[in-house]
């Protein structure tokens, strides 16, 4: 995968750095080459087009329909590939309804938490290496008697951004350009969540409970990304303004009071892991840690089952992907396009 992504622009360093780093802004132009080496190869690629729904007869797949301007197609085929990434609502709401089978997933939540990076360099590295020494990252974990809390998505040198996808929904992310240049590092710090938020046994339910949080989150600050100190948070205080450093958002954000998106108990574990991960790294539960809310795309919030063969009872239905479960973050989601390609082109071959 990484040979792949060089190939087509990324820089040569992720071929032999121990956490590879493409960033946003150059990993835009090696999905265009890659989409213009697929178009050379007969390809094609329908922008701004939906699938709307599968056909399937006797439990097969026999072609799919699509949907561009409000003008539906078909495409006859026996084979899906179905890579509709983790956040893709509508859709998985439609195959439910078709029948398709799928599971309720357990997945993490929390806030962005960002801090100076030049803090964080220092506590890493010491004053004298982290002066000459690329922006730090981290990586933090605690195995609680309840639940897990650990770091996601770390970008050093980064910035929050606003990732919603739904009218009146939001959600938060974390993005660092190549140069990992900005002031400050963020990653998420998420808890684990599952059965005693909603029911596992409701194909849906993790959906449901995502989009109650991300519309709590929204309606906090009437779509902008609701922030709060993490001193304010343990508190339960609003906060009115930043401390030592400020937040770098995409994206526009306010001040407010965090508390209530979540159950008491995962905001506890949240606070607790905090204070855990500041004994790693000194200072980490600084009392002007920003917080940012919410997290909620750690993974995948539904499983859509599949075979050694690779596809659905759907035959013909190839689940892949970080949407479908079995995948989560850019190089294993595309390890897995590569293993069900593989095994379709064998099957293809016999
Ligand atoms: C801001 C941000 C920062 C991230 N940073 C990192 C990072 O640093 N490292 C990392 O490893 N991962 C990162 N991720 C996660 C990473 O983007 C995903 O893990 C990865 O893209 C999953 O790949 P995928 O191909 O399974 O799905 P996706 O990349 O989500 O692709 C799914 C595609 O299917 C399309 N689609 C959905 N439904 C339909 C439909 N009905 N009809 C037609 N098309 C449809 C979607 O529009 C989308 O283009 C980040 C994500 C975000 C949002």
């Amino acid at each position: 995968m990484l040979e792949t992504f060089v190939k087509y622009g990324a820089p040569e360093e992720i071929l032999y750095d121990a956490k590879p780093h493409i960033g946003t802004d150059r990993l835009t132009g090696v999905i265009g080459n890659i989409r213009r080496a697929i178009e050379e190869k007969g390809g094609e690629v329908r922008f701004q087009t939906r699938l709307s729904r599968i056909i399937i007869e006797s439990s097969h797949v026999r072609g799919i329909e699509t949907e561009h301007n409000g003008v539906i197609d078909q495409i006859e085929t026996d084979d899906l590939i179905l890579a509709i990434g983790h956040s893709a609502r509508d859709t998985f709401y439609q195959l439910y309804s078709q029948g398709v089978p799928m599971q309720a997933k357990e997945f993490a939540v929390g806030f962005r938490v960002e801090h100076p990076q030049d803090f964080i360099s220092r506590a890493q590295y010491g004053d004298q290496a982290a002066a000459v020494l690329p922006p730090a990252p981290y990586r933090l974990s605690m195995n609680g008697e309840r639940r897990h809390v650990y770091s996601f998505c770390m970008c050093p040198g980064g910035y929050v951004v606003n990732a919603s996808s739904e009218q009146g929904l939001l959600a938060v992310n974390g993005m660092s350009d190549y140069a990992r240049d900005s002031a400050n590092a963020n990653s998420a710090i998420v808890v684990s969540v599952g059965e005693g938020e909603y029911d596992l046994n409701d194909p849906l339910g993790a959906i449901k409970y995502q989009r109650s949080l991300e519309k709590r989150a929204y309606d906090l600050c009437d779509g902008l990304i609701p922030q709060q100190l993490f001193a304010d948070f343990v508190s339960d205080k609003e906060s009115s303004c930043y401390g030592d450093f400020e937040s770098l958002t995409k994206g526009g954000h306010k001040l407010t009071n965090l508390r209530g998106i979540f159950s008491p108990d995962i905001e506890n574990a949240f606070i607790e892991g905090m204070n855990y991960f500041d004994k790693r790294i000194k200072g980490f539960a600084r009392p002007d840690a920003i917080l940012s809310g919410v997290e909620s795309r750690t993974s995948s919030p539904v499983r859509i089952p599949r075979d050694s063969s690779f596809q659905s009872s759907i035959r013909g239905l190839y689940p892949c992907g970080e949407g479908a479960g079995y995948a989560g973050g850019i190089t294993s989601a595309a390890m897995d396009g590569v293993r069900v390609a593989e095994s379709f082109e064998m099957r293809a071959s016999l």
